[in-house]
C-alpha cells in the first residue's frame, strides 16, 4: 500500500509575508492527518521561516534544488548541508525548469541525485518529455534515459522507497494549464515502474511513489489521482492558494 504523496513547489514566488501566511494555512488544514503524506518547497531565502512554521506538523519542509558539493567556492549555490541545517526532509532535482531553462543535463541531475542521498536527504526526481519529444513519439525514450542517468550509482537499500520518489512532469503540462489526461498519466507512470522494476528491483518498483506533475488542479486532480500508478502530485502553480492545494491534498485521499 503506498500512501500517496502531494508536494507544493512554490517556485520563485512569495513573499516572507506570503509564504508564512501560506505555511500557516498549510498546517491548519492538514492538522495530524498523515493518510496523505504533504511537503512543500519554499524559495531558499524562507525555507527557515516556513521551516519555523511547519515545527509540530506533519508537513515536510522541501528544497528546490542543491549544489552537490559538501561547501567550498560556489558562489550562489546551496548544499545538501545547509538544506538539512534548515530542516529540509526532501529536494526537488531534475525539474524541467531547471533541465531546459537553466541547462542542466541528466549527468549533473545524477551528481546531485547521488549528493543528497548520501547526505540523508529524500529526492524528488523529477523527468519528463517536451512537447516536440511526445509528438515526435520519443516519451519512452525520454524517460527511460532520464530516469536510467538520473538514478545511476544509487544505492539500494530496504528503504529506498522512502528516498526516492519519481515526479512525472510532462513539460508540455507544466505552468501551460494543459494536463495530461488521466490516461496519458497511467500510461507514463506505468511505464516509468515497470522501467524502475528492471532497474532497481521489483519490490523496490511496488513501493516507490511516482507523482505525476503538471497543471495539476482542484478540478482535475481526483481523476489524475484516481490512476493505480499515479501516487500523488507535484503541484505548482496550485500550491501558491491554500484552499486550491488543500483541496488537491483531499482529492489525494
Ligand atoms: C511544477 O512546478 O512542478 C508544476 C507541475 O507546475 P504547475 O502545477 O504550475 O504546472
Amino acid at each position: 500500500m503506498r500512501t500517496p504523496f502531494v508536494a507544493g513547489n512554490w517556485k520563485m514566488f512569495t513573499t516572507a509575508d506570503s509564504a508564512r501566511k501560506l505555511a500557516t494555512a498549510a498546517v491548519a488544514g492538514v492538522g495530524q492527518d498523515q493518510r496523505v503524506r504533504v511537503a512543500v518547497a519554499p524559495p531558499f531565502p524562507y525555507l527557515a521561516l516556513v521551516g519555523e512554521v511547519l515545527k509540530g506538523s506533519p508537513i515536510a519542509l522541501s528544497g528546490q534544488n542543491l549544489y552537490p558539493e559538501k561547501e567550498g567556492a560556489f558562489t550562489g549555490e546551496v548544499s545538501t548541508a545547509m538544506l538539512l541545517d534548515v530542516g529540509c526532509k526532501y529536494v526537488i532535482l531534475g525539474h524541467s525548469e531547471r533541465r531546459h531553462k537553466l541547462g542542466e543535463n541528466d549527468l549533473f541531475i545524477n551528481r546531485k541525485v547521488n549528493a543528497a542521498l548520501a547526505a540523508g536527504l529524500r529526492v524528488i526526481l523529477c523527468v519528463g518529455e517536451t512537447l516536440e519529444e511526445r509528438e515526435a513519439d520519443h516519451t519512452e525514450a525520454v524517460l527511460e534515459r532520464q530516469l536510467t542517468l538520473g538514478l545511476a550509482d544509487v544505492p539500494t537499500s530496504p528503504d529506498l522507497h522512502e528516498r526516492v520518489v519519481i515526479a512525472y512532469e510532462p513539460v508540455w503540462a507544466i505552468g501551460t494549464g494543459r494536463n495530461a489526461t488521466p490516461d496519458q498519466a497511467q500510461l507514463a507512470h506505468a511505464f516509468l515502474r515497470a522501467r524502475v522494476g528492471q532497474l532497481l528491483g521489483a519490490t523496490f518498483a511496488s513501493q516507490f511513489l511516482i507523482q505525476y506533475g503538471g497543471s495539476v488542479k482542484p478540478d482535475n486532480a481526483a481523476s489524475l489521482l484516481k490512476q493505480p500508478d499515479v501516487d500523488g502530485a507535484l503541484v505548482g502553480g496550485a500550491s501558491l492558494n491554500a484552499d486550491h492545494f488543500l483541496a488537491i491534498v483531499r482529492a489525494a485521499l
